[in-house]
């Protein structure tokens, strides 16, 4: 647990059990041990159904239902402890996760407490509008974005249908649409104004807030605003006021300050003659995704879902109880914080690259080889006989120096024409073996130690393996190459074995970026490690990792990059008494869908490559017919299989 910090960012869903593998507890602390799920044993029943092609993506529907369990409680909580007048309603802003299956999920699981759905576009609208079809007639439809006549249209349409449809300005410029749109359609419409803040932070997904944030509205347009609606008797229509500081807020210091703030802006809106009832408090609540509970962290939070409620409502109450207005109805937008843990994305790792020398490797040896090397330039054959002189003392530290200048230094010399590729070779192996020695040594010596003595660093002492996985980083990590972002990454199975090697991830795509080198730390935490302690891998036994907290964001930033497309989707829900059910297989896309979505026709660009396949048979290039018919069928299979590495050698003789 240790190794991997699943104890930390895990909790309450993830541990890992008494097999060594990873597992959930769907109804996270409300779980039983006979509610417990084994991943390894989910991955063995979707093998004996012939159905684990990898990558895939695990849902957890109870986890999600047990996060918005969380959210709900924890205001409901904040608001009866303080004594708090409004109530609370959650909508979920659909762009962190627009699966199907997801929202639908969010709108079943929020029914009695009338969650609803925020929109930031046409086609997120459309989709809110569908399913909030199903839902509470209360439930608030938040339409956030940039807005065109289209766009106002479809939300005075909601209203027209019986949804709770809010339409909050971005600009000032969409009043005179929603003014215009509502005459057309005889609508009175409900309004809402998106306040910039001044309040700020400072992580990556703060840019977007404070003064020079790229939303919202200043306080001169916000009065302006309410200026226009009064002059067209309209100022009983704005009823909302929005923010949002930016999302993963690091701390609950920065929570209360953009409350407040934003709570003073709602007061004076009230106290204007606006018929202020909704504060909608944006997204932002936080991850820890390494574990930490640190703000210190950009990967971590350090508070709980029942602190930022009672702070938001802590805050809100202080600013309306200050200038006597009624409190609120407070919304909330999060997404991350009702997402993330839900989905989990199951790789495999297929091929390990090799260390440039093992241990079994003698750096004697090789030296031997170098010393009685002919025509070895003066100046390497001081360095080699100054390493020589190291290793046989038993100086490594010395030693290591030593190696890493000489490898430098045939390095620049083949580049000149001066020595061969073999002395280069072995000046790379030296420098490997040293390198090994010295990770034993360092075992026992310390490490600043060395820095001091030699301006050596971890990486010179480190053997880093590249671990190959069946996966598409930019397809399904993409925060992770686009700003760094940090996921926790753990085999889901041996570990109740030691892993011996340290290992980054490099994935299919033929891109030096298709990397991760960066992981959650088990022991400086809140500091990320260079490398994962990984297993070795062993014949004809897979090795499967597992990417958490990944639901949010990861599957709709995901590019297509080499053409690698969607992975395949399960659904795993307990059953009454124990154990699981696989609820929902959904396939992911095939070559043809992914081609097809890059304009091109799979269907046509068969029968062309069916009519070349005459052709060759006609110029002799298959010995016969049945050659060629099978190259056909090997065709057409590929056309419908997945985008990712198959295993399974057969799939093409068949
Ligand atoms: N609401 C708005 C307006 C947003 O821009 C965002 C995301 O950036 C969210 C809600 C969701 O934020 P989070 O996923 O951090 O909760």
């Amino acid at each position: 647990t240790t190794l991997y910090h699943v104890g930390g960012w895990g909790a309450p869903y993830f541990f890992i059990n008494r097999a060594g593998n990873m597992a959930v507890r769907p109804h996270g602390f409300n779980s039983t041990f006979a509610d417990e799920i084994d991943i390894m044993e989910v991955l063995e029943k979707l093998q004996e159904a012939g159905e684990i092609g990898l990558p895939l993506i695990i849902r957890f529907p109870e986890i999600l239902k047990d996060r918005l369990d969380d959210l709900q409680t924890a205001f409901q909580s904040a608001i009866f402890r303080k004594g708090y007048r409004g109530k609370f309603q959650g909508v979920f802003p659909v762009k962190c996760n627009p699966d199907r299956y997801v929202v639908e999920d969010i709108i079943r699981f929020g029914g009695d407490v009338a969650f609803g759905l925020e929109a930031g576009s046409k086609p997120e609208l459309l989709m809110a509008m569908t399913y909030m079809c199903k839902g509470s007639a209360d439930a608030l439809l938040i339409c956030n974005g940039y807005k065109d006549a289209e766009y106002v249209q479809l939300a005075l349409i909601a209203r027209q249908l019986g949804m709770n449809a809010i339409i909050v300005l971005e600009q000032e410029e969409e009043l005179q649409i929603v003014l215009k749109m509502s005459q057309y359609l005889r609508m009175q419409p409900v309004i809402g104004v998106r306040g910039k803040l001044s309040t700020k932070h400072s992580g990556h997904w703060g840019e977007t807030s404070g003064d020079k944030g790229k939303f919202g509205l200043s306080a001169t347009e916000i009065l302006s605003i309410v200026r226009s609606l009064k002059n067209v008797g309209m100022l009983n229509a704005l009823r909302l006021l929005h923010f949002h500081i930016g999302s993963q807020i690091p701390s609950l210091s920065i929570v209360d300050e953009g409350v407040t703030e934003a709570a003073h802006i709602y007061c004076e809106l009230s106290k204007i003659g606006a018929s202020m009832r909704y504060f909608d408090i944006g997204g932002g609540l936080g991850i820890d995704y390494d574990g930490s509970n640190s703000s210190a962290s950009a990967m971590s939070v350090c508070y709980t879902v029942e602190e930022y409620a009672e702070q938001v409502v802590r805050a809100v109450d202080n600013a309306c109880a200050l200038k006597k207005v009624k409190s609120p109805t407070i919304c909330c937008e999060s997404g991350r914080g009702l997402v993330s843990h839900h989905s989990v994305l199951v790789f495999d790792a297929f091929s390990v690259s090799k260390l440039p020398c093992g241990k079994e490797h003698s750096a004697g040896e090789d030296m031997k080889v170098l010393l009685q090397y002919q025509g070895l330039p003066h100046d390497l054959m001081v360095l080699s006989e100054e390493l020589a002189r190291f290793l046989k003392i038993g100086n490594v530290e010395g030693a290591l120096a030593c190696a890493k200048q000489l490898k430098v230094e045939c390095t620049d010399s083949f580049k000149l024409g001066l020595i061969s590729l073999e002395v280069r070779a072995i000046a790379d192996q030296l420098y490997a073996s040293v390198s090994s020695l010295m990770s034993e040594e360092l075992k026992k010596a310390s490490l600043p130690s060395l820095t001091k003595k030699f301006g050596l660093g971890i990486s010179d002492v480190d053997q880093i393996a590249t671990y190959h996985i069946n996966l598409s980083i930019f397809k399904s990590v993409p925060d992770s190459w686009a700003i760094g972002q940090i996921f926790p990454i753990v085999p889901i199975h041996r570990l109740d074995e030691e892993p011996v090697m340290r290992g980054i991830l490099s994935d299919l795509t033929c891109d030096s970026d298709g990397k991760i080198s960066s992981f959650v730390a088990g022991d400086v935490l809140g500091k990320p490690s260079s490398f994962l302690p990984l297993h070795k891998l062993e014949a004809d036994r897979p090795y499967f990792l597992g990417m958490f907290l990944g639901g949010a964001y990861q599957e709709v930033l995901g590019s297509m990059h080499n053409l690698f497309g969607a992975t395949h989707v399960v659904h795993v829900v307990g059953k009454s008494g124990g154990s699981f059910q696989i609820s929902r297989h959904l396939s992911g896309q095939s070559v043809s869908n992914v081609l097809y979505a890059m304009q091109h026709d799979p269907l046509s660009m068969l029968t062309d490559l069916h009519s070349r396949i005459l052709d060759s048979l006609q110029e002799g290039r298959f010995g016969d017919i049945s050659e060629a018919m099978l190259a056909l069928h090997m065709l057409q299979r590929s056309f419908s299989s997945y985008t990712y590495l198959s295993h399974d050698h057969d799939c093409h003789s068949g």
